[in-house]
């Protein structure tokens, strides 16, 4: 099964990306996580992105294209794969189909998890992150605990720079007018399932998977 998971910045994608691919067993592929992690090894695409990420903005098409074209050609994708993050713009979403059809892959389902911004300017501005793992937790979660709960690294959450509130306001900004438009591509196509995001985890993914296997 191949997937985008759509959503505005916060609305849970990475999470609920994590926990279908465990159950679906194909990899989750984080365009956000595969660039962090880029700049934490100080890479040459890393030490390119920092900056862009850090402000907001979006690291240019053609990079992005190429690390998923990278990465969808990779074995493990062979039985499917989550796309979390990416397409972002048009031109991604039209640089995928060809790369789609390139991989003989002729369907993708597109789950546009939706919220309302002022719910999600509020939850991104109290989530934190492990420095080691790059879990994400809300304040709530991770109140009263100096490690971990995922990996056990002792004192390290931290408030990611694009979590911040004027960085979340651009990017909310750049979700409207570069990002929509991407599901307004993919609507044309009558590719997409909308499912509300406000709701516990759990409740979230069952209703992605009814929708899904409906
Ligand atoms: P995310 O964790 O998905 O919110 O991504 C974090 C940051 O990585 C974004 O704010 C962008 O700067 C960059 N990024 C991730 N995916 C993309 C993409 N598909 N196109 C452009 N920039 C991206």
């Amino acid at each position: 099964m191949q997937l985008i998971l759509f959503g505005a910045p916060g609305v849970g994608k990475g999470t609920q990306a994590k926990i279908l691919s465990a159950k679906l067993i194909i990899p989750h592929i984080s365009t956000g996580d595969i660039l962090r992690q880029a700049v934490k090894e100080q890479t040459d695409l890393g030490k390119k992105a920092q900056e862009t990420m850090n402000r907001g903005d979006l690291v240019p098409d053609d990079v992005m294209v190429g690390i998923i074209k990278e990465r969808l050609n990779k074995l493990d994708c062979k039985n499917g794969f989550i796309l979390d993050g990416f397409p972002r713009t048009k031109i991604q979403a039209v640089a995928l189909d060809k790369l789609l059809k390139e991989l003989n892959i002729n369907r993708i389902a597109v789950i546009n998890i939706y919220a309302d911004e002022k719910e999600l300017i509020k939850r991104l501005n109290s989530r934190r992150a492990c420095k080691k793992c790059g879990n994400i937790f809300s304040l709530e979660k991770i109140d009263g605990l100096d490690k971990c709960p995922n990996c056990d690294t002792e004192n390290s959450f931290y408030l990611r720079d694009d979590d911040k509130e004027d960085v979340i306001r651009k990017r909310f900004k750049i979700f409207k007018s570069t990002t929509i438009p991407v599901l307004n591509y993919y609507q044309e196509r009558g590719k997409v399932i909308s499912v509300n995001g406000i709701g516990s985890i759990e409740d979230v993914n069952d209703l992605i998977l009814a929708e899904l296997w409906n």
